[in-house]
């Protein structure tokens, strides 16, 4: 279970002070599928750097399965995200020195949750997942912008955490693509991940338990449905 209670986050920008969330109250249930949908600059990526700990936030509360991030410490976040979080950045974020398979090694080889062993055929795993079998040995620069987000993709997911977080993950998909990675994120959450995916796309013929939008760092409507 998520839980974020009167979490404000502001910025200096160069005209002032920007209020990029005020006074959210959100709950995510352990196990369901939350889609984010606003606008550019509607404060989506901050929601998700707050939940994932990267970002602190400034007075209220982050309560994740027990955890409360805003009490912990650099070390003892860090340690924490890398076990139970799986980031989708907006902009990937690949290590462009490191082949496609090394990226999706990098996160295990780091917080060594998955046995030494079985890492590389995990990574091969998830890289056939997001159809990319053939391209594993290939680097950031000679991939599309397609694959690299389908190698981000399969990164965040290295380490099987419980909660998944993507920044529109699909923003550079074909439809094709697209469908391939909300399968893939539909069985996740079959399998019981819990699932927060932002995007400004239309996703009114996708599945979630949950729908968000915010406007402005303000949280519009929360709907639950089953
Ligand atoms: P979204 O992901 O919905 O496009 P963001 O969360 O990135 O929105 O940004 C919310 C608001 O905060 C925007 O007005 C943006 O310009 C501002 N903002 C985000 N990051 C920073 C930053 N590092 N410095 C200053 N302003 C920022
Ligand atoms: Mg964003």
């Amino acid at each position: 279970m998520i839980q974020l209670t009167k979490v404000n986050k502001t910025y200096q920008g160069l005209g002032g002070q920007v209020h990029a969330l005020i006074d959210t109250d959100l709950s995510i249930d352990q196990g369901a599928s939350t889609v984010i949908i606003g606008k550019s600059g509607s404060g989506k990526s901050t929601l998700l750097n707050i939940i994932s700990g990267i970002d602190r936030c400034e007075g209220g509360e982050v309560v994740i399965n027990g955890s409360k991030l805003h009490t912990m410490g650099e070390n003892e976040l860090a340690k924490w995200r890398g076990r139970n979080i799986g980031i989708v950045f907006q902009n990937f974020q690949l290590m462009p020195t490191l082949s496609a398979l090394d990226n999706v090694l990098f996160p295990m080889d780091l917080v060594q949750v998955i046995p030494a062993k079985a890492r590389k055929t995990r990574a091969q795993q998830l890289l056939s997942e997001v159809g990319l079998a053939a391209k594993m040995h290939k680097f950031p620069n000679e991939l599309s912008g397609g694959e690299i987000q389908r190698v981000a993709i399969a990164r965040a997911l290295a380490n099987d955490p419980p909660i998944i977080l993507a920044d529109e993950p699909t923003g550079n998909l074909d439809t094709q693509n697209s469908d391939r990675i909300y399968q893939l994120f539909e069985s996740l959450v079959q399998q019981g991940k819990t699932l927060v995916i932002v995007t400004h796309e239309n996703i009114s013929h996708r599945n979630f338990n949950q729908v968000v939008t915010l406007q402005d760092g303000i949280i519009l409507h929360a709907t639950q449905s089953l």
